[in-house]
C-alpha cells in the first residue's frame, strides 16, 4: 500500500531540489502534482482538496527557515499535513473506571471484525488484561465457531450463546457477557457484531441495540483499507447509523492505493486507533499517524 503514492511524491520533491528559492508558480506546480498523486491513490476529493490549500497557503506564507532548503521545506510541511490528516496524535483506548471496559467493533462483514477480534485480544493480553471476546454475530452461520478459534488462538477467553439459550439474541448475549467478566475477573471485552455485505438497516438497528445494552467504552469502526473511496461512504453511514469512538484500518498489507486509509479519519472526524495488515495475530498495532506519514514519504 501507498507505493504508487510514495513514488509520486519523491519525484515530484525530486523536482524541486537544487532549487534556490520557491516560487510562486514552483509552489503551484507541485501543488497540481501533489493534487493528483492524491487523487490517483483514491484519497477523497473534499479532503484532497483542504490538503492541498493547507500546503499551498503555508508554502506561499513561507515559515523560511534557513536551516532547511526549499524541498526539504516543502517536504516538511507535507509531512505534517499528513500526520494532520492521518489525525495528528496517536490515540491510545479509553478503560472504563469499572471494569469490564466494553470494546464493540463494527463494520461491513468481510472487513476484518472477527479477526481483529482474536489481535485485539491477544494485544490486550500482552498489556497485561484479561480479555473476554463475545461472540454477537449470529447472522453469519460460522462466526461464532470462527470466533472460537481466534480465540483459542489468541490464548484468550470467548463467551458464546449456549445451544438453545438466546441463540437468536445478540443484545441478550452481549448483556450476559457483561454479567460474565464481572463473574470471571475479564476486565476488558471484545464484542463482535454482524455486518453485511453492504450497508443493512436491520443490522445497523442491531448494532445499534447492542450498544445501548452494553454501553461500550470505544465504538471501534472497522474498515477494509482495500475497499477505496467505498470506505469513506461506508464509514459516514456507520457515523450515523451506529455511532462510532475509532478507526481501525484492516487489510493494510495489500495492494490498495490507501486513499481509505487517508480519508477516513479526516471525513468522520474520529481517529485511527489501530491498523491490521495480514492474517495472521501478530499483523497488528497501534496505529501512528506520524508513522504511516514517514512510510508515505519514504
Ligand atoms: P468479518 O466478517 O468482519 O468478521 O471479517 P473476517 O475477520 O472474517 O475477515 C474476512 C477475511 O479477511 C478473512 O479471510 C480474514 O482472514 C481476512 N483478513 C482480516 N484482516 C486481514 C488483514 O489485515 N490482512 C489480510 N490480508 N487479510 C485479512
Amino acid at each position: 500500500m501507498f507505493d504508487t503514492l510514495s513514488d509520486r511524491l519523491a519525484a515530484t520533491f525530486k523536482n524541486l531540489r537544487g532549487k534556490g528559492r520557491l516560487s510562486e508558480a514552483d509552489i503551484d506546480a507541485t501543488a497540481r502534482e501533489i493534487r493528483i498523486a492524491l487523487l490517483e491513490a483514491d484519497v477523497a476529493l473534499p479532503v484532497v482538496r483542504a490538503f492541498i490549500k493547507q500546503v499551498k497557503e503555508r508554502a506561499v506564507g513561507s515559515e523560511v527557515s534557513q536551516a532547511l532548503n526549499p524541498a526539504q521545506q516543502v517536504i516538511k510541511i507535507v509531512n505534517e499535513e499528513l500526520v494532520g490528516i492521518l489525525g495528528g496524535e496517536t490515540r491510545r483506548l479509553r478503560y472504563a473506571k469499572n471494569p469490564p471496559t466494553v470494546i464493540m467493533l463494527a463494520g461491513l462483514q468481510g472487513s476484518g471484525k472477527t479477526t481483529l477480534a482474536g489481535k485485539l485480544g491477544r494485544w490486550l493480553k500482552q498489556q497485561g488484561h484479561a480479555p473476554l471476546l463475545v461472540a454477537c454475530d449470529l447472522q453469519r452461520p460460522n462466526a461464532v465457531n470462527q470466533l472460537s478459534v481466534v480465540a483459542e488462538r489468541a490464548g484468550v477467553a470467548v463467551f458464546a450463546p449456549e445451544p438453545g439459550n438466546g441463540v437468536g439474541d445478540p443484545v441478550k448475549v452481549a448483556e450476559d457477557s457483561v454479567v460474565h467478566a464481572r463473574d470471571k475477573h475479564h476486565d476488558v471485552i471484545v464484542v463482535d457484531t454482524a455486518g453485511r455485505l453492504g450497508i443493512d438497516e436491520e443490522l445497523m438497528r442491531q448494532a445499534a441495540d447492542i450498544r445501548d445494552a452494553v454501553s461500550p467504552d470505544e465504538i471501534l469502526f472497522v474498515v477494509d483499507a482495500m475497499i477505496g473511496q467505498d470506505a469513506v461512504t461506508t464509514a459516514e453511514a456507520f457515523r450515523d447509523g451506529v455511532g462510532f469512538d475509532g478507526v481501525v484500518l484492516s487489510k493494510l498489507d495489500g495492494d490498495a492505493r490507501g486513499g481509505a486509509a487517508l480519508s477516513v479519519a479526516q471525513v468522520t472526524g474520529k481517529q485511527i486507533m489501530f491498523a491490521s495488515n495480514g492474517e495472521k495475530l501478530d499483523d497488528f498495532d497501534a496505529f501512528h499517524p506520524d508513522r504511516m506519514a514517514s512510510r508515505i514519504l519514504g
